[in-house]
């Protein structure tokens, strides 16, 4: 399989380089030159087979001969090894709860899945090493700390802003050691990611480091997400009883949504999809006035979705040949301020006992306002993170009897390893030194 970078510029590549590469050199995002259906005898008989063969006949076609048929599954089996349930709300809406990894928040399997991707390149073919760089404003650092740990050929980076992450972020980011270095920065999280930016243009550091990134821009990152509505599918089938479904998806950068939309374009039932978002709205104005503006980001209690210019959207765009009634037909678009968030949480927990995140909440809320005008629909929403990740934020009579997972006892007591920098010259100097 080839992929092409989606501003038309830069040459078509392999499924290896484009996870090497990441960004392709003209700055576009890498698409799939082809996305072939499969068969309709596959949905038919989905409830049948084991998560490893689904996800296997999902991603396999995206990934070509660049990984062997064996290893890819040894990786899936890797990747997969937690569970993903679907839980009933009621009647019409059910909770994908995508947070049972290892650092409870959805990030974790497109995390590992690049890892043990780049971890096989570098072990039987060029390069034989590669630092991963990233900066972080909480949940990506995690996923990537704990995704990348000890895979041979692989050195992670993490910048992050001083003071500005979640203790159980921090300690998720500072704790492992090995091949993992977290920097923390004096700054914001603009700073952090001005650093990462300015290193992958330093045409200094591009001979002597082997630099890689890995958000949801990376095709390693981005499509595994697919996975999770497959699995939404085959728990959720038995109780369409021939309704549409619909999935509901808290965004971001709208990388988790659009490799929905990806399922989608396999032949996966899918009538539509909703975006919940906090009040960083570009893409819910997008989808009622027609102009797509992006904007800064404004700070929420859902801050992983705090992004006024998401960068997976121009994928979205072309999965749907750039057309706006095209794209207005598969997705709807509804925005929420805090209070709302917090309401919901409320409500969620009153009337059914169940504890949301901010983000799963905002996901629950969209799908109650697409179900108003379309009854007769079945939603799934996902809740992308467990809510012990924001129990600052929560309701204290819910965050309090929240029990505390294994994943996040295991932190305590760990000894927080960060190296303090302040400028761009300390980024490189460690860089340089951290390759030798
Ligand atoms: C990253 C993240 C999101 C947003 O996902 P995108 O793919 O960027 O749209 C939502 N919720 C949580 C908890 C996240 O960590």
């Amino acid at each position: 399989m080839k992929y092409y970078s989606l501003n038309h510029i830069a040459p078509n590549v392999s499924f290896k380089d484009a996870v090497i590469i990441g960004l392709a050199p003209d700055k576009g995002l890498y698409f799939p030159e082809s996305i072939k259906k499969l068969e309709t005898s596959f949905f038919e008989t989905i409830e049948d087979k084991d998560n490893i063969t689904i996800a296997f006949t999902a991603i396999q076609q995206f990934i070509g001969q660049d990984i062997p048929k064996r290893i890819l599954k040894s990786i899936l089996q890797d990747v997969l090894n937690f569970p993903i349930p679907l839980v009933s709300i009621d009647k019409e809406v059910a909770s994908l709860e995508l947070y049972h990894g290892p650092t409870m928040a959805f990030k974790d399997v497109g995390a590992r899945f690049m890892a043990r991707c780049l971890g096989y390149f570098t072990e039987h073919d060029n390069p034989k090493e590669i630092t991963v760089l990233v900066a972080t404003s909480g949940d990506t650092g995690g996923a990537v700390a704990s995704g990348f740990y000890d895979i041979a050929g692989i050195k992670v980076v993490i910048l992050y802003p001083s003071g500005k992450v979640s203790k159980v972020q921090e300690q998720q980011l500072t704790t492992l050691g090995k091949n993992i270095k977290a920097l923390e920065v004096k700054g914001t999280f603009d700073d952090c990611q001005e650093m990462v930016k300015r290193a992958f243009l330093d045409q200094d550091l591009k001979h002597k480091v082997k630099l890689t990134s890995a958000n949801s821009i990376n095709i390693a990152r981005w499509l595994p997400q697919m996975f999770y509505y497959f699995f939404a599918y085959k728990q959720v089938k038995q109780k369409l009883n021939n309704k549409p479904l619909v999935f509901s998806v808290p965004s971001g950068n709208y990388g988790n949504i659009c490799a929905g939309m990806m399922a989608a374009k396999l032949g996966l039932p899918i009538t539509h999809f909703v975006t919940g978002t906090n009040r960083n709205n570009t893409v819910p104005e997008y989808l009622t006035t027609g102009l797509y503006q992006t904007k800064p980001s404004k700070s929420t209690i859902s801050n992983a979705m705090d992004v006024g210019a998401p960068s997976n959207f121009v994928r979205i765009k072309e999965l749907y040949n750039n057309n706006y009634n095209e794209i207005k037909q598969h997705l709807s678009g509804f925005s929420y301020t805090d209070e709302q968030t917090i309401e919901a949480i409320h409500y969620l927990y009153k009337n059914y006992n169940y504890i949301a995140d901010p983000h799963g909440a905002i996901g629950y809320l969209a799908i109650k306002d697409y179900l108003k005008g379309n009854a007769n629909h079945f939603g799934v929403f996902l809740e992308t993170a467990h809510p012990i990740k924001f129990s600052p934020v929560m309701p204290k009579n819910i965050s309090k009897t929240i029990q505390i997972p294994t994943q996040i006892l295991s932190l305590i007591g760990k000894e927080k390893k960060s190296i303090k920098i302040e400028r761009y010259n300390e980024l490189k100097a460690f860089l340089l030194e951290n390759v030798k």
